[in-house]
């Protein structure tokens, strides 16, 4: 049987984009963003509901989009989604990364780990559970606070990585009350940094 070249593999693409990290250890950097397709999560304040679903997205090569990310010259690649673990990433990071690209992942951790990656971002979400391959492999661990519950199933999440991970919380976009938990919640734990999204304030992508 013939083997397709890991290069023609495909994956149904919502965008690629050039622009600046907005968050996290890396914000400020230029970044090429890759968002994949799909995603069963389904988080209520989700921002990418247009990427829950596979289908009306086009399929685009592992070539086609090194080309782009190389193209483009960013310090970092960032690959998101929707939820960018239902695919196998060993092809497209395996590319990325033998063009000399440092390759990062933005997940919510509920499939198993595949892909290599300089940095991962993990935001894990309490309706569906992380699957425990995740936990070993996270750089930063980035909790998006909407109550009190949220807090507490953040605490309980940072318990399962590495120690060296940096510990983010997160408002959930506009919400008055989940800045406030976070603000005294960092007061009493100062292993816990707050994370806000620079690109929804300075009005870039
Ligand atoms: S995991 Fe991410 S893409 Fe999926 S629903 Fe939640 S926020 Fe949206």
């Amino acid at each position: 049987m013939k083997m397709i070249s890991s290069d023609l593999i495909t994956y149904p693409i919502v965008e690629t984009f050039h622009s600046i990290q907005g968050e996290g250890a890396w914000m400020g950097v230029s970044a090429f963003f890759i968002r994949l397709a799909g995603c069963d999560v389904h988080c209520s304040w989700c921002d990418q509901k247009e990427s829950w679903t596979v289908k009306p997205y086009p399929l685009r090569t592992v070539e086609e989009l090194a080309k782009l990310a190389k193209q483009s010259n960013p310090l970092i690649v960032v690959i998101t989604g929707g939820e960018p673990l239902i695919h196998n990433l060993d092809p497209l990071t395996d590319k990325l990364r033998r063009l000399g690209l440092r390759v990062h992942l933005e997940t919510s951790g509920t499939h198993p780990f595949s892909g290599s990656f300089d940095w991962v971002t993990f935001s894990p979400k309490p309706l569906s559970l992380p699957n425990e391959s995740i936990y070993s492999q996270t750089n930063e661990l980035k909790i998006v606070i909407a109550s009190e519950l949220d807090l507490q199933w953040g605490q309980q999440e940072a318990k399962k990585v590495s120690s060296g991970t940096i510990k983010y919380l997160q408002p959930e976009w506009n919400s008055h009350e989940s800045k406030q938990l976070i603000y005294d919640f960092i007061l009493q734990c100062s292993d816990w940094r707050i994370s806000v999204q620079i690109h929804k304030f300075l009005d870039f992508r």
